[in-house]
Protein backbone atom coordinates (compact mmCIF):
# COMPACT_ATOMS: atom_id res chain seq x y z
CA UNK A 1 0.00 0.00 0.00
CA UNK A 2 1.52 3.71 -0.83
CA UNK A 3 0.38 6.92 0.26
CA UNK A 4 0.08 10.70 -1.33
CA UNK A 5 -1.14 14.07 -0.84
CA UNK A 6 -3.74 15.74 -2.76
CA UNK A 7 -4.97 19.07 -2.12
CA UNK A 8 -8.50 20.56 -2.08
CA UNK A 9 -7.77 22.10 -5.16
CA UNK A 10 -6.03 19.19 -6.77
CA UNK A 11 -9.39 17.27 -5.41
CA UNK A 12 -11.56 19.50 -7.61
CA UNK A 13 -9.11 19.42 -11.22
CA UNK A 14 -9.21 15.42 -10.50
CA UNK A 15 -13.16 15.42 -10.23
CA UNK A 16 -13.04 17.69 -13.62
CA UNK A 17 -10.17 15.46 -15.21
CA UNK A 18 -12.14 12.60 -15.01
CA UNK A 19 -15.67 14.35 -15.78
CA UNK A 20 -13.80 15.52 -19.29
CA UNK A 21 -12.87 11.90 -19.69
CA UNK A 22 -16.25 10.81 -20.54
CA UNK A 23 -16.09 8.87 -17.05
CA UNK A 24 -19.45 9.14 -14.60
CA UNK A 25 -18.22 10.68 -11.21
CA UNK A 26 -20.67 10.26 -8.16
CA UNK A 27 -20.44 11.84 -4.73
CA UNK A 28 -22.18 13.31 -2.29
CA UNK A 29 -24.19 16.75 -3.40
CA UNK A 30 -26.73 18.94 -2.41
CA UNK A 31 -30.06 18.60 -3.29
CA UNK A 32 -33.35 20.01 -2.30
CA UNK A 33 -34.15 23.89 -1.27
CA UNK A 34 -34.45 25.43 2.23
CA UNK A 35 -35.72 22.88 5.27
CA UNK A 36 -35.94 19.88 2.36
CA UNK A 37 -32.22 20.34 1.42
CA UNK A 38 -29.77 17.78 2.17
CA UNK A 39 -27.45 15.55 0.66
CA UNK A 40 -27.62 12.58 -1.50
CA UNK A 41 -24.61 10.70 -4.39
CA UNK A 42 -25.46 11.96 -7.51
CA UNK A 43 -23.53 11.94 -10.78
CA UNK A 44 -21.78 14.93 -11.24
CA UNK A 45 -22.27 17.45 -13.80
CA UNK A 46 -18.88 19.50 -12.77
CA UNK A 47 -16.55 19.26 -9.69
CA UNK A 48 -17.89 22.49 -7.69
CA UNK A 49 -20.92 20.59 -7.07
CA UNK A 50 -19.19 17.98 -4.88
CA UNK A 51 -20.28 18.39 -1.28
CA UNK A 52 -18.00 16.42 0.94
CA UNK A 53 -18.37 18.06 4.47
CA UNK A 54 -22.07 17.29 5.38
CA UNK A 55 -21.54 13.91 6.82
CA UNK A 56 -23.55 10.72 5.51
CA UNK A 57 -25.58 11.20 2.59
CA UNK A 58 -28.81 10.31 3.23
CA UNK A 59 -29.31 7.59 0.80
CA UNK A 60 -26.63 5.21 0.19
CA UNK A 61 -24.27 4.08 -2.55
CA UNK A 62 -26.68 0.59 -3.07
CA UNK A 63 -28.47 2.25 -5.94
CA UNK A 64 -25.57 2.80 -7.44
CA UNK A 65 -25.09 -1.08 -8.11
CA UNK A 66 -28.80 -2.02 -7.55
CA UNK A 67 -30.84 0.87 -8.98
CA UNK A 68 -34.93 0.79 -7.49
CA UNK A 69 -35.75 -1.07 -10.74
CA UNK A 70 -34.38 -2.26 -13.47
CA UNK A 71 -34.88 -4.15 -16.95
CA UNK A 72 -33.50 -7.40 -16.75
CA UNK A 73 -34.70 -8.18 -20.28
CA UNK A 74 -37.57 -7.22 -23.26
CA UNK A 75 -39.45 -10.09 -25.22
CA UNK A 76 -41.81 -10.24 -28.61
CA UNK A 77 -43.79 -12.74 -29.22
CA UNK A 78 -44.05 -13.69 -32.92
CA UNK A 79 -46.89 -16.39 -33.88
CA UNK A 80 -45.09 -18.88 -31.39
CA UNK A 81 -41.93 -17.46 -30.82
CA UNK A 82 -40.54 -15.60 -28.10
CA UNK A 83 -37.55 -12.83 -28.94
CA UNK A 84 -35.64 -12.14 -26.38
CA UNK A 85 -33.39 -8.81 -26.33
CA UNK A 86 -30.72 -8.91 -23.74
CA UNK A 87 -29.48 -6.19 -21.64
CA UNK A 88 -26.42 -5.04 -21.96
CA UNK A 89 -23.98 -6.14 -18.44
CA UNK A 90 -21.47 -3.63 -19.11
CA UNK A 91 -21.56 -0.12 -17.91
CA UNK A 92 -19.67 4.01 -18.51
CA UNK A 93 -16.58 3.54 -16.34
CA UNK A 94 -17.87 5.48 -12.74
CA UNK A 95 -15.42 6.90 -9.96
CA UNK A 96 -17.11 6.85 -6.36
CA UNK A 97 -15.80 9.90 -4.47
CA UNK A 98 -15.98 10.51 -1.41
CA UNK A 99 -18.09 7.29 0.09
CA UNK A 100 -18.27 6.89 3.64
CA UNK A 101 -16.53 3.65 5.02
CA UNK A 102 -19.55 2.55 6.00
CA UNK A 103 -20.87 2.79 2.48
CA UNK A 104 -17.43 1.73 0.61
CA UNK A 105 -17.72 -1.35 2.79
CA UNK A 106 -21.14 -2.43 2.00
CA UNK A 107 -21.01 -3.32 -1.79
CA UNK A 108 -18.08 -6.24 -0.98
CA UNK A 109 -20.68 -7.55 1.50
CA UNK A 110 -23.63 -7.62 -0.50
CA UNK A 111 -20.81 -9.44 -3.26
CA UNK A 112 -21.14 -12.58 -1.60
CA UNK A 113 -24.83 -13.31 -2.53
CA UNK A 114 -24.81 -11.45 -5.41
CA UNK A 115 -22.16 -14.27 -6.69
CA UNK A 116 -23.28 -17.00 -4.39
CA UNK A 117 -25.90 -19.90 -6.41
CA UNK A 118 -25.74 -17.41 -9.54
CA UNK A 119 -23.47 -14.74 -10.83
CA UNK A 120 -25.70 -11.85 -11.23
CA UNK A 121 -24.23 -9.88 -14.05
CA UNK A 122 -26.05 -6.27 -13.82
CA UNK A 123 -24.60 -6.14 -10.61
CA UNK A 124 -21.35 -7.46 -11.07
CA UNK A 125 -21.49 -5.15 -14.51
CA UNK A 126 -21.45 -2.38 -12.59
CA UNK A 127 -19.23 -3.26 -9.48
CA UNK A 128 -16.33 -4.12 -12.38
CA UNK A 129 -16.58 -0.48 -13.61
CA UNK A 130 -16.87 1.60 -10.88
CA UNK A 131 -13.61 2.68 -8.42
CA UNK A 132 -14.38 3.67 -4.99
CA UNK A 133 -12.57 6.71 -3.72
CA UNK A 134 -13.72 6.20 0.31
CA UNK A 135 -13.58 9.09 2.86
CA UNK A 136 -12.49 8.75 6.53
CA UNK A 137 -15.03 9.62 8.71
CA UNK A 138 -15.01 12.03 11.26
CA UNK A 139 -17.21 10.08 13.73
CA UNK A 140 -20.63 10.47 12.39
CA UNK A 141 -23.44 10.88 14.99
CA UNK A 142 -25.00 8.41 18.05
CA UNK A 143 -26.77 6.77 15.17
CA UNK A 144 -23.60 5.05 13.91
CA UNK A 145 -22.55 1.82 14.84
CA UNK A 146 -19.89 0.77 12.54
CA UNK A 147 -17.02 -0.48 14.88
CA UNK A 148 -19.33 -2.68 16.38
CA UNK A 149 -19.83 -4.64 13.40
CA UNK A 150 -16.15 -5.07 12.51
CA UNK A 151 -15.56 -1.85 10.19
CA UNK A 152 -14.87 1.68 11.72
CA UNK A 153 -14.65 5.33 10.68
CA UNK A 154 -10.81 5.09 8.59
CA UNK A 155 -12.26 1.30 8.02
CA UNK A 156 -10.60 0.97 4.33
CA UNK A 157 -12.88 -2.01 3.10
CA UNK A 158 -14.16 -2.03 0.12
CA UNK A 159 -12.23 1.07 -0.71
CA UNK A 160 -10.12 1.45 -3.76
CA UNK A 161 -8.26 4.66 -2.17
CA UNK A 162 -9.06 6.18 1.37
CA UNK A 163 -8.91 10.34 1.84
CA UNK A 164 -8.48 11.06 5.05
CA UNK A 165 -8.35 15.48 5.99
CA UNK A 166 -5.42 16.90 6.84
CA UNK A 167 -4.69 20.73 6.57
CA UNK A 168 -3.20 20.20 3.81
CA UNK A 169 -6.12 18.83 1.86
CA UNK A 170 -6.46 14.93 2.02
CA UNK A 171 -3.67 12.22 2.99
CA UNK A 172 -4.56 9.10 0.43
CA UNK A 173 -4.12 5.93 0.88
CA UNK A 174 -3.81 3.47 -2.46
CA UNK A 175 -5.13 0.45 -1.62
CA UNK A 176 -5.74 -1.35 -4.74
CA UNK A 177 -4.73 -2.15 -8.53
CA UNK A 178 -7.76 0.18 -9.31
CA UNK A 179 -6.52 2.53 -6.91
CA UNK A 180 -2.91 2.61 -8.45
CA UNK A 181 -4.62 3.17 -12.05
CA UNK A 182 -6.35 6.11 -10.55
CA UNK A 183 -3.28 7.63 -9.38
CA UNK A 184 -1.20 6.98 -11.84
CA UNK A 185 -3.51 8.25 -14.96
CA UNK A 186 -3.85 11.56 -12.93
CA UNK A 187 -0.84 11.53 -11.16
CA UNK A 188 -0.11 15.58 -11.68
CA UNK A 189 -2.61 16.32 -9.66
CA UNK A 190 -1.30 13.83 -6.42
CA UNK A 191 1.72 14.85 -4.41
CA UNK A 192 4.33 13.03 -2.14
CA UNK A 193 2.44 11.65 1.17
CA UNK A 194 3.48 14.35 4.34
CA UNK A 195 1.02 13.84 6.63
CA UNK A 196 0.30 10.32 7.48
CA UNK A 197 0.71 10.88 11.41
CA UNK A 198 -1.79 14.08 10.68
CA UNK A 199 -4.19 11.54 9.16
CA UNK A 200 -3.51 8.54 11.96
CA UNK A 201 -4.64 11.53 14.35
CA UNK A 202 -7.76 12.58 13.07
CA UNK A 203 -8.75 8.48 12.02
CA UNK A 204 -8.08 7.79 16.20
CA UNK A 205 -10.49 10.66 17.12
CA UNK A 206 -13.17 9.47 15.07
CA UNK A 207 -12.77 5.81 16.32
CA UNK A 208 -12.98 7.21 19.78
CA UNK A 209 -16.30 9.19 18.73
CA UNK A 210 -18.45 6.44 17.71
CA UNK A 211 -16.80 3.46 19.40
CA UNK A 212 -18.87 4.86 22.57
CA UNK A 213 -22.38 4.48 20.88
CA UNK A 214 -22.30 0.44 21.26
CA UNK A 215 -20.23 -2.86 21.26
CA UNK A 216 -21.23 -6.34 21.22
CA UNK A 217 -19.78 -9.85 20.85
CA UNK A 218 -20.76 -10.94 17.34
CA UNK A 219 -20.59 -14.71 17.72
CA UNK A 220 -22.64 -14.60 20.95
CA UNK A 221 -25.13 -12.47 19.52
CA UNK A 222 -25.07 -14.98 16.52
CA UNK A 223 -25.94 -17.86 18.97
CA UNK A 224 -28.61 -15.91 20.92
CA UNK A 225 -30.79 -15.52 17.79
CA UNK A 226 -30.39 -18.62 16.28
CA UNK A 227 -31.46 -20.06 19.63
CA UNK A 228 -34.14 -17.51 20.23
CA UNK A 229 -36.81 -17.66 16.99
CA UNK A 230 -40.01 -17.62 19.61
CA UNK A 231 -38.44 -15.13 22.33
CA UNK A 232 -40.64 -13.15 23.95
CA UNK A 233 -39.16 -10.00 22.99
CA UNK A 234 -39.88 -9.56 19.80
CA UNK A 235 -43.55 -9.59 20.48
CA UNK A 236 -42.56 -6.59 22.59
CA UNK A 237 -39.61 -4.88 20.03
CA UNK A 238 -41.74 -5.02 16.62
CA UNK A 239 -45.01 -2.99 18.18
CA UNK A 240 -43.68 0.48 16.61
CA UNK A 241 -42.66 -1.41 13.50
CA UNK A 242 -45.38 0.29 10.91
CA UNK A 243 -44.16 -2.30 8.20
CA UNK A 244 -43.29 0.40 5.40
CA UNK A 245 -39.54 -0.42 4.31
CA UNK A 246 -37.82 2.34 4.74
CA UNK A 247 -34.92 0.86 6.64
CA UNK A 248 -34.46 -1.31 3.81
CA UNK A 249 -34.75 1.14 1.13
CA UNK A 250 -31.97 3.42 2.84
CA UNK A 251 -29.87 0.07 3.78
CA UNK A 252 -26.69 0.18 1.79
CA UNK A 253 -26.97 -3.96 2.48
CA UNK A 254 -30.92 -4.75 2.20
CA UNK A 255 -30.43 -6.15 -1.43
CA UNK A 256 -34.03 -8.45 -1.69
CA UNK A 257 -36.03 -7.47 -5.19
CA UNK A 258 -39.03 -8.82 -6.75
CA UNK A 259 -39.30 -9.81 -10.35
CA UNK A 260 -42.29 -8.33 -12.53
CA UNK A 261 -43.38 -8.48 -16.26
CA UNK A 262 -44.94 -5.50 -17.62
CA UNK A 263 -46.88 -5.92 -20.76
CA UNK A 264 -46.61 -3.03 -23.68
CA UNK A 265 -49.50 -4.57 -25.18
CA UNK A 266 -50.21 -8.85 -25.81
CA UNK A 267 -46.97 -9.53 -27.66
CA UNK A 268 -44.27 -7.82 -26.34
CA UNK A 269 -43.14 -6.36 -22.77
CA UNK A 270 -40.37 -6.53 -20.39
CA UNK A 271 -39.39 -7.91 -17.43
CA UNK A 272 -37.89 -5.31 -14.70
CA UNK A 273 -36.71 -6.40 -10.84
CA UNK A 274 -37.86 -3.67 -8.14
CA UNK A 275 -36.37 -3.85 -5.03
CA UNK A 276 -38.74 -4.84 -2.00
CA UNK A 277 -38.46 -5.95 1.03
CA UNK A 278 -39.17 -8.53 3.88
CA UNK A 279 -40.43 -5.71 6.40
CA UNK A 280 -44.03 -5.90 4.22
CA UNK A 281 -46.62 -8.16 4.82
CA UNK A 282 -46.90 -9.04 0.95
CA UNK A 283 -43.31 -10.29 0.57
CA UNK A 284 -43.89 -13.49 1.95
CA UNK A 285 -47.36 -13.98 1.27
CA UNK A 286 -47.75 -17.10 -1.00
CA UNK A 287 -50.11 -17.81 -3.47
CA UNK A 288 -52.71 -19.75 -1.29
CA UNK A 289 -53.41 -16.83 1.07
CA UNK A 290 -50.62 -18.75 3.90
CA UNK A 291 -48.34 -16.09 5.19
CA UNK A 292 -45.26 -17.42 7.11
CA UNK A 293 -44.29 -14.19 8.79
CA UNK A 294 -48.35 -13.36 9.48
CA UNK A 295 -47.20 -10.49 11.63
CA UNK A 296 -44.70 -7.31 11.82
CA UNK A 297 -42.96 -9.00 15.14
CA UNK A 298 -42.18 -12.22 12.74
CA UNK A 299 -41.27 -9.66 9.55
CA UNK A 300 -38.98 -7.72 12.09
CA UNK A 301 -37.66 -10.48 14.15
CA UNK A 302 -36.47 -11.73 9.90
CA UNK A 303 -34.42 -8.50 9.41
CA UNK A 304 -32.60 -8.09 12.62
CA UNK A 305 -31.58 -11.85 12.59
CA UNK A 306 -30.85 -12.35 8.41
CA UNK A 307 -28.36 -9.53 9.29
CA UNK A 308 -26.55 -10.30 12.44
CA UNK A 309 -27.02 -14.99 12.29
CA UNK A 310 -28.32 -15.90 8.97
CA UNK A 311 -25.90 -13.90 6.40
CA UNK A 312 -22.56 -14.05 9.09
CA UNK A 313 -23.43 -18.23 9.07
CA UNK A 314 -23.80 -18.89 5.23
CA UNK A 315 -21.67 -15.46 3.93
CA UNK A 316 -19.10 -15.10 7.13
CA UNK A 317 -20.37 -11.38 7.11
CA UNK A 318 -22.68 -9.18 9.10
CA UNK A 319 -24.88 -7.80 6.73
CA UNK A 320 -24.95 -4.63 8.40
CA UNK A 321 -22.26 -1.52 8.26
CA UNK A 322 -23.69 0.09 10.98
CA UNK A 323 -24.51 3.01 8.99
CA UNK A 324 -27.59 4.01 11.19
CA UNK A 325 -29.67 5.32 8.67
CA UNK A 326 -32.43 2.70 9.82
CA UNK A 327 -32.93 4.15 12.87
CA UNK A 328 -32.69 7.88 11.95
CA UNK A 329 -35.55 7.73 9.06
CA UNK A 330 -37.59 4.87 10.18
CA UNK A 331 -40.64 6.61 11.15
CA UNK A 332 -41.96 4.21 13.65
CA UNK A 333 -38.46 5.20 16.14
CA UNK A 334 -36.91 1.72 15.55
CA UNK A 335 -33.74 1.85 17.74
CA UNK A 336 -31.33 -0.33 15.95
CA UNK A 337 -29.07 0.26 18.64
CA UNK A 338 -31.42 -0.24 21.37
CA UNK A 339 -32.15 -3.34 20.05
CA UNK A 340 -28.50 -4.77 19.35
CA UNK A 341 -27.44 -3.38 22.56
CA UNK A 342 -30.74 -5.38 24.28
CA UNK A 343 -29.66 -8.36 22.54
CA UNK A 344 -26.30 -8.44 23.19
CA UNK A 345 -27.30 -8.10 27.16
CA UNK A 346 -29.91 -11.06 27.04
CA UNK A 347 -26.84 -13.28 25.22
CA UNK A 348 -24.35 -12.05 27.83
CA UNK A 349 -22.11 -10.38 25.24
CA UNK A 350 -22.40 -6.66 26.08
CA UNK A 351 -19.11 -4.82 26.46
S1 LIG B 1 -38.43 -0.65 11.26
FE1 LIG B 1 -39.18 1.44 10.86
S2 LIG B 1 -38.54 1.89 8.77
FE2 LIG B 1 -38.42 -0.38 9.04
S3 LIG B 1 -40.42 -1.16 8.36
FE3 LIG B 1 -40.57 -0.81 10.58
S4 LIG B 1 -41.42 1.31 10.73
FE4 LIG B 1 -40.64 1.10 8.64
S1 LIG C 1 -29.22 -2.32 9.04
FE1 LIG C 1 -29.36 -0.10 9.48
S2 LIG C 1 -27.37 0.43 10.40
FE2 LIG C 1 -27.12 -1.57 9.39
S3 LIG C 1 -26.35 -1.06 7.32
FE3 LIG C 1 -28.59 -1.23 7.16
S4 LIG C 1 -29.34 0.90 7.44
FE4 LIG C 1 -27.20 0.83 8.15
Amino acid sequence: MSAKTLTQADLTSLVSDILAADKRVVAPSLVGIGPLEHIEYRPLHKAEDMVLDRGLPKRSIKEMFFPPTEVVFRWKQKKSDVAIDEIPTTFQQTVVIGALPCDAAAPGIVDRVMNWDYRDELWNGRREATTIVAMACDGGDKSCFCTAVGLGPESSKGADLLLTPVKAGYHVDVLTPKGEELVSKYSKRFGEAKSADEAKKYQEAARKKVEGNLSFDAPKMRAWLEGNFENEYWRTIALRCHGCGTCATMCPTCHCFDIVDENEGVLAGERRRNWDTCQTGKFTLHGSGHNPRHDQNARFRQRVTHKFAIYPGKFGEILCTGCGRCQRQCPGGMDLLEILGDIARMAGGAA
